[in-house]
């Protein structure tokens, strides 16, 4: 068996070096253009901000390893140009002499990633203005800053780029984030990244939503940002964040199918419409895992274990993919916010029904020093309870609480299910009522009808001569240091006492400020005869929406 492959990175090397785990005798040839292999793409932002400060660190395995210990055929500074897949050959070139040769395969597998998008924007090629994917794109970024850099523009507030900011920040660099929509990290569900905002407002950070780069022009300062709103930003530094492309032209020039939106097609078992040709990672399009669709979900978790299952069936294992759910994590100056699974907006616009609930807890126990509490938002189904999606934004804790709710979903688990979660505790790891607990005691408490909740956004939604009465059972204090509009205060330790205030025939929505003492107030109403709603996640939730107002 000859195998090439085309791509030395995430997806391309993990599955050179399974290849080799499960066949001696196969010649592997691993072609990549860069210089390198199987790099730490994702600590690039980290050598920028200093936080990594060895750059060979960032070389995990080097091409002399890869030969020494896989018996690799490995070839860097070497660009495949375009597959015969007739006479089953690639067409390499050698970007050092030029030369060019074909190279036969049995097998081939296309790792050839994404490339950052750098949309046509006028004077986009001027110098100062970078995208960051590779170790070189990071050395140029690097002696750019070494010429000492006051102001700086990133543009696009995704994963990447919110990392830029904060590396470019740890550098004393004033820095403004451009988004062309209205949230950052616009995979979220906008109300679970406002407090990234702030997070970003509290570190300096000048952020602007809604807009975008019109144009660069040389400045004073080496640059300047023209942007659609007519604002202008001198920047020494511009760095490109708004996303990527599947590197798809060898399999588009090949024949290969691809999908809507340029992702190379593949079946279950990572086969492309050639079944000679695999293909893995940021380039191809995946299934879904929750909604069954293709979409394209760039990480590299997905690349790497494609790489091992691409290999696992070209040696005759046959192995499924499971499909992407997209989990993902950021941090961003001590703040952390990860998701897994469907967002409420991808919901919404797949027209699937759900239900979702928001609870505040902390990642442990309260009165254990350190205890901060996380936002945690659950997304289900609204007649079997199967989890669709998480997300959570917090400090400590959030990554292992959407780990658990991404295996919980891969496991096709509900939210009865978490109820009966057994995790780890200690004080200082955990609650003996875990988040994850916290979480399905109050979905399962609505799915069950025990615990009827309605979401900020749904209530704030119905106009406020149609509202239900709105019920702040928190204390005097809470409540006159901001409420909603129009509701009424009567704390719950007081609530049996004082039933008679409330009228019988409307609707009530009780809230506290996460959620817990509302879920008791409507149990004390609802028993008495009232019908009641609690306000998912409370005042706090409320406050994700409306930033602006009173704590
Ligand atoms: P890549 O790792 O990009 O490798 C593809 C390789 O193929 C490239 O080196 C390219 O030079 C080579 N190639 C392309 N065409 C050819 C050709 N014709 N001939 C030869 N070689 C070719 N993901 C996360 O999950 N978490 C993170 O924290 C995270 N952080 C990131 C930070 C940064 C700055 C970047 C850029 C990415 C980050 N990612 C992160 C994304 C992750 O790195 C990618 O999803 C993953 O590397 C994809 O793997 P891949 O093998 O498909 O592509």
């Amino acid at each position: 068996m000859k195998l090439v492959i085309v791509g030395g990175v995430a997806g391309g090397a993990s599955a050179a070096t399974r290849a080799r785990r499960l066949s001696e005798e196969a010649h592997i040839v691993l072609v990549e253009r860069g210089p390198d292999v199987s790099f730490a793409n994702c600590g690039l932002p980290y050598y920028l901000g200093g936080e990594i400060a060895d750059r060979a660190k960032l070389l995990v395995v080097t091409p002399a390893r890869l030969r020494a210990r896989f018996n690799l055929d490995v070839r860097v500074s070497s660009s495949v140009e375009s597959i015969d897949r007739r006479a089953k050959t690639v067409r390499i070139r050698d970007l050092a002499s030029g030369r060019q040769y074909d190279e036969s395969y049995d097998k081939l597998i296309l790792a050839p990633g994404a490339a950052p998008l750098r949309p046509p924007i006028p004077g986009i090629d001027l110098p100062g203005i970078f995208a960051l994917r590779s170790l070189q794109d990071m050395d140029r970024i690097k002696a750019a800053l070494d010429l000492g850099v006051r102001q700086a523009v990133v543009i696009g507030a995704g994963f990447i780029g919110l990392e830029l900011v904060e590396n470019l920040v740890r550098l004393g660099i004033s820095t403004t984030l451009v988004e062309l929509q209205d949230q950052v990290l616009p995979p979220l569900d906008k109300e679970m990244t406002t407090p990234l905002a702030e997070t970003l407002a509290t570190h300096g950070v000048t952020l602007l939503l809604g807009d975008s780069a019109e144009s660069f022009e040389p400045g004073a300062e080496g640059l300047v940002v023209r942007l659609k709103s007519g604002k202008r930003l001198p920047a020494s530094l511009v760095i490109l964040g708004v996303g990527v492309r599947p590197e798809n032209q060898l399999a588009v020039d090949a024949g290969l199918a691809v999908g809507e939106r340029g992702g190379i097609r593949v079946n279950d078992y990572l086969e492309t419409s050639d079944p000679s040709i695999y293909a893995v990672g940021d380039a191809i399009e995946v299934r879904d895992a929750v909604s069954g669709t293709p979409t394209q979900v760039p990480l590299a978790g997905p690349a790497n274990r494609q790489g091992r299952i691409a290999a696992d069936n070209i040696f005759g294992r046959r192995v499924r993919y499971r499909g992407t759910q997209g989990t993902a994590i950021v941090g961003l100056f001590g703040r952390v916010a990860a998701m897994t699974g469907a967002s409420e907006k991808a919901l919404r616009r797949a027209g699937r029904p759900f239900r979702m609930v928001y609870v505040h807890p902390a990642q442990h126990a309260g009165y254990y020093p350190g205890a901060e509490a996380m936002t945690l938002k659950l997304l289900f189904d609204p007649t079997e309870g199967k989890i669709l999606g998480a997300q959570a934004v917090g400090g400590e804790g959030v990554d292992k609480r959407i780990d658990v709710l991404a295996v919980a979903i891969q496991a096709g688990m509900t939210v009865l299910d978490l109820e009966e979660m057994e995790l780890a505790y200690a004080p200082q790891f955990g609650s003996a009522k875990d988040p994850i607990n916290m979480a399905g005691f109050v979905a399962s408490g609505m799915l069950r009808g025990d615990h009827p909740q309605i979401d900020v956004a749904t209530l704030m939604a119905i106009s406020p001569a149609e509202r239900p009465l709105l019920l702040d059972v928190r204390t005097a204090e809470e409540f006159a240091a901001g409420h909603l509009p129009a509701a009424i205060n009567i704390p719950v330790d007081e609530l049996r006492s004082r039933l008679g205030e409330l009228p019988s025939g409307r609707e009530i929505v009780a809230y506290c400020q996460v959620g817990q003492r509302g879920y008791l107030a409507t149990r004390i109403l609802r028993q008495a005869g009232l019908p009641t709603t609690n306000l998912s996640g409370g005042y706090k939730t409320y406050k994700l929406w409306n930033p602006g107002v009173a704590t």
